[in-house]
């Protein structure tokens, strides 16, 4: 039970503000404090909250909550300012930069975790009141790589094509790169109750994580070799016979080209390749052969590569030569990571896309958006550049001179973040909305105090596409606004008063329903009246008798024939691989107590006080070489720079391996680091693959 001292009327059903599970809560009130309980009721968690969910209320009246906008005066100072003199300044920077360097020299950036109504009206903003081609947002570094190889090869991006219900009855679950018992516990629940049904988990994943302690057979790959597992993985489902020749002649297309490659990743060279003792590569392909209903997980792990869209091209493949994908129960699917990471990537944030997953290079759905925006088609700017590419370009001759970024934290979130940090410092004008001065705020000339989840309300899609309703429990504090009033105020003033004038936030949903009429992720048939009664509605939902799709490829594919797609890959090493100078792989990830850059659970005591500071995950034999002693500070250093972590000796890591979380800012940011090498499709960084060196490092905090 969470409290936090607060004046809310009553009991409120709500939802957790961090993960794509979205958990169920309800918040209640009594003599000035909040308090959080599951939600029983809510089918996805069923009353189930991890630490984040229960401590999530005590950021609400956090004393350091930003309450009133912040404008940099003459001296640099960012000092309070009243709402007219900030938004006119935002008005002025965006018109001033645009004079200079033209329209495009304006970007906006947004988040994964804003509800659908703000990351929809977040692109709208971008292309009809900015004017600017340059809108991407931070789910670029979460899940790109899986939406671009579900659109490949299934036609369709929703991250789970199942409820999670159906976890618990797959009897076979190879699960890759996540790490759910730590990032969204509830989840485990429907694992455990598959293990009770008989079931058995394969994890695949260079660490033991708290995961994979709970799995029957661990694959602890090499960092980077993926699609070598995958491909290996198929051969040897070739060669035991388990292939579902039926399911391959009736629903998917492109075998061929694959059972070639896949004959050329022989298990001894697969061993070689991904460091899997060749007795684990058949037992596991024995374990899904032999499986009635084969489920195949993808987290980030094998995503966040330059190879991310190739190595979840290759596990696909591999579900599909298994068969069953469509019926319940089986099949591939993606966890998505962040609390709005489905609905984010749907409504037109990305920079090469319109709502309802329309692309902004078709025709027709610029024709389609346009008359509902009330604009003309040519008016709406093609695409333009993704997330890193953005931020890279800062201050260069053709890039961004002026940021517009809400619901993110780049300095510390980003791949390469030093270089980051330096773009940001060359602004001409950056705003950030936030909740908190994060590392990104620091920068910037205008800072707005936005309103957190339970103060506004609007519509979530969760990791199961599944579109829920979150009601405002609280009034936000001083001068707080939510997001959707701040786009506004600020599209009025730049002249688009008249397509941003809406009376509720559901007005916002109803339009952006209207836009994605027609369009892969179809919202056109739902309402939140429709969504709160039935707790939540699955896309699509093309009509209001629609009752939504909780699975979507029974019948089938959403590609053009109906058929899945095979696409035949190979394995390619990653963009920077250990050597003399940095001999060991450097992967990065999430810890149960905090959450993404930490902005919002960094300021909460209960979880700074199980997860305080950065650690590195270092095998004995790793730590023996570079003379490090367990619980030091030291030292980890890359091409790119140094960030600092506290050793954690442990048998759970690979030799050749370092972890490290990445929540913290300053030394302590692991993305000081990380290779910003890009996926060729996907633009998704290589957070999960560089090279490392250890060093110890003289001082006792990590900050220092
Ligand atoms: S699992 Fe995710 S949504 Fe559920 S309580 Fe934890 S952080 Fe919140």
């Amino acid at each position: 039970m969470s409290s936090a001292v607060l004046s809310v009327p009553d009991t409120t059903a709500t939802h957790c503000p961090y993960c794509a599970m979205q958990c169920g809560m309800r918040l209640s009130v009594a003599d000035d404090v909040v308090s959080v309980e599951g939600n029983r009721d809510f089918a996805v968690n069923k009353g189930a909250l991890c630490i984040k969910g229960w401590t999530a209320a005590e950021t609400l009246r956090h004393p350091s909550r930003l309450l009133t906008p912040l404008v940099r005066n003459a001296r640099g100072v960012l000092a309070p300012a009243s709402w007219d003199d900030a938004l006119d300044r935002i008005a002025e920077g965006v018109r001033a930069t645009q004079a200079c360097y033209g329209a495009d020299a304006v970007g906006v950036f947004g988040g994964g975790s804003l509800t659908n109504e703000k990351a929809y009206l977040l692109g709208k903003f971008a292309r009809v009141a900015v004017k600017t081609r340059n809108v991407d947002y931070n789910g670029r570094f979460c899940m790109s790589s899986a939406a671009a190889a579900g659109i490949r090869a299934f036609g369709i991006d929703r991250g789970l094509p199942f409820p999670v219900e159906d976890i618990a009855s797959a009897d076979v679950i190879l699960l890759v790169g996540g790490n759910p018992s730590e990032t969204m516990p509830p989840l485990m629940q429907y694992f455990q109750a598959q293990r009770a049904n008989g079931g058995s988990l394969i994890v695949v994943d260079p660490r033991r994580s708290t995961t994979a302690q709970t799995s029957a057979l661990h694959l602890r790959l090499t960092p980077g070799t993926d699609a070598a597992l995958a491909n290996g993985l198929l051969h040897l489902v070739l060669r035991g016979g388990y292939v579902d020749g039926e399911f391959l002649s009736q629903r998917t297309e492109g075998f061929d080209a694959v059972r070639g490659i896949a004959a050329t990743y022989w298990p001894e060279r697969t061993e070689r390749i991904t460091g899997v003792p060749e007795e684990q590569l058949v037992q596991a392909a024995k374990m899904l052969g032999h499986a009635a209903r084969p489920m195949i997980l993808s987290g980030r792990g094998g995503e966040q590569q330059s190879q991310g869209v190739n190595n979840t091209l290759a596990y696909i493949n591999l579900a599909l030569a298994l068969g069953k994908s469509g019926q319940p129960f089986s099949g591939f699917g993606t966890i998505t990571g962040q609390g709005n990471g489905q609905g984010g990537r749907e409504h037109g944030q990305k920079c090469d896309q319109l709502p309802g997953y329309r692309r902004i290079d078709d025709p027709a759905a610029r024709a389609h958006v346009a008359a509902v925006w009330g604009v003309d088609a040519e008016d709406i700017p093609t695409a333009g550049r993704s997330a890193y590419e953005m931020l890279d370009t800062i201050g260069a001759e053709d890039g961004i001179r002026a940021l517009f970024l809400t619901g993110s934290n780049p300095v510390v979130s980003a791949p390469n973040a030093i270089h980051v940090d330096e773009r940001f410092r060359a602004l001409d004008f950056l705003v950030v909305s936030d909740f908190f001065l994060s590392e990104s705020a620091q920068h910037a000339h205008v800072v707005l105090p936005s309103a957190q989840w339970a103060e506004e309300e609007g519509t979530m899609t969760n990791l199961e596409g599944r579109v829920i309703l979150r009601r405002r429990a609280i009034a936000p504090p001083g001068e707080v606004r939510s997001d959707i009033d701040i786009l506004c105020a600020v599209a009025a003033r730049l002249g688009r008063g008249d397509q941003f004038n809406y009376d509720s936030v559901s007005a916002v949903f109803d339009e952006l329903c209207r836009a994605t009429a027609g369009g892969v992720a179809d919202y056109s048939g739902m309402s939140w009246n429709k969504i709160e009664a039935n707790g939540g509605v699955f896309w699509p939902c093309p009509s209001p008798d629609h009752p939504g799709t909780p699975r979507i490829f029974t019948e089938h594919f959403a590609t053009p024939s109906g058929r899945a797609r095979f696409h035949p890959v190979r394995h390619l090493p990653s963009a920077e691989e250990p050597d003399g100078e940095y001999p060991l792989f450097l992967t990065t990830g999430r810890v149960l107590a905090q959450y993404q850059s930490g902005t919002q659970t960094r300021r909460i005591g209960r979880l700074t006080s199980i997860a305080a500071e950065p650690f590195a995950e270092i095998s004995p034999a790793a730590a023996k070489r570079a003379g490090i002693a367990d619980g030091v500070l030291l030292s980890l250093v890359t091409r790119r720079g140094r960030a600092i972590a506290r050793a954690r000796i442990t048998r759970d890591i690979r030799d050749d391996t370092v972890f490290v979380p990445f929540h913290w800012g300053g030394m302590g940011s692991i993305n000081r680091l990380t290779n910003p090498a890009l996926d060729p499709t996907s633009r998704m960084p290589e957070f999960k693959v560089c090279a490392v060196r250890l060093e110890s490092h003289p001082e006792s905090r990590v900050d220092s």
